[in-house]
């Protein structure tokens, strides 16, 4: 390694386009959290756009290397689908482990929606714990929407009634708030499974989203978590949060990569940007790539 920098941005000062260029442009890849496969993808591509471009400028490669990153994230910049079935309201089923930013994220699309013209209604159906609840209620209280919750009752029997009350009351978007740990000896999956079932049970369509909420700052384990949760439920999307301050996020490249093993991308419908109603952002892969190298 020729610099101390661990940014990638700062790998192409003052250098010539070298092997020790790309060894410290793996180096920082990896530090950022990208992994082993997306790191190798993104240097063999790297490589053709220098030699397709004949540049000798280290500098240019910066910008060779934000669009090799930005192709391979565009498949995951989608926008989130509301309203396309024929009746009810459009189901979402949030997922992620505690401390990801669950709940935070449910207050944000909350205000995102409600702000877009939809009548939202909450469901908490981490039953479990009492704070869980109580959080989601704050969120509901700010955001002025209703929510279904009940005390120690069963998380399945909760979000069948939050999916009916919404057919009933005519709202555009229920949003299922799940248990992230269990303190008992359920097994997480199996439940988050069941409530998915019984979902289906009050309407056949629902969800229509399984949405899973990760932290970017957890790297690698964030991919472990979205494979272990799809082959659980099979996820149509995902949340990263605490993209804000120094997070690396370099994790969205080696889900990108999974994305394309798995025959089907999970796209990123938000990014989490901080604590507040509006820091929530919808995923720009252009932006993304550009951010990460600064
Ligand atoms: P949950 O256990 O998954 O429901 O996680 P919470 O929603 O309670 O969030 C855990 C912590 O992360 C809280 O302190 C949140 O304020 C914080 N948090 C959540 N999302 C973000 C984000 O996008 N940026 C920052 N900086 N903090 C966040």
């Amino acid at each position: 390694m020729r610099k101390t920098g661990s940014s990638i941005g700062s790998v192409f000062i003052g250098t010539q386009i070298d092997e020790a260029l790309y060894e410290d442009l793996e180096a920082a890849l990896l530090q950022a959290d990208t992994g082993v496969q997306a790191t190798q993808f993104l240097l063999d591509d790297l490589r053709r756009r220098v030699k397709s471009s004949k540049t000798t400028d280290p500098a240019a490669v910066k910008g060779l290397l934000a669009q090799a990153l930005a192709d391979l994230l565009q498949p995951l910049q989608q926008a989130l689908p509301i309203g396309a079935q024929a009746d009810g309201p459009t189901v979402l089923m949030i997922a992620g482990v505690n401390g990801a930013g669950k709940t935070t994220t449910i207050g944000k699309l909350t205000w995102h929606l409600s702000h877009a013209g939809a009548s939202v209604l909450l469901a908490a159906a981490d039953t479990f714990r009492a704070a869980a609840r109580e959080q989601l209620g704050v969120w509901a209280t700010r955001n002025t929407v209703e929510i279904i919750s009940q005390q120690g009752g069963d998380p399945a029997a909760v979000s069948f009634d939050a999916v009916t009350a919404g057919r009933a009351r005519g709202r555009d978007v229920v949003l299922i708030d799940t248990a992230g740990r269990l303190p008992t000896q359920l097994h997480l999956m199996e439940e988050l499974k069941k409530i998915k079932r019984v979902i289906q049970k009050a309407d056949p369509s629902a969800p229509h989203q399984v949405l899973l909420v990760i932290d970017g700052n957890t790297g690698q384990n964030a991919l472990a978590q979205v494979k272990a949760f799809d082959a659980a439920l099979g996820l149509t999307g995902l949340v990263v949060t605490k993209l804000d301050g120094t997070a690396k996020g370099g994790v969205l490249a080696a889900i990108a990569i999974w994305g394309r093993e798995r025959g089907a991308v999970v796209p990123v419908y938000f990014i989490g940007v901080g604590e507040q109603l509006e820091d929530l952002q919808p995923f720009d892969a252009q932006e993304f790539a550009s951010a990460l190298l600064a």
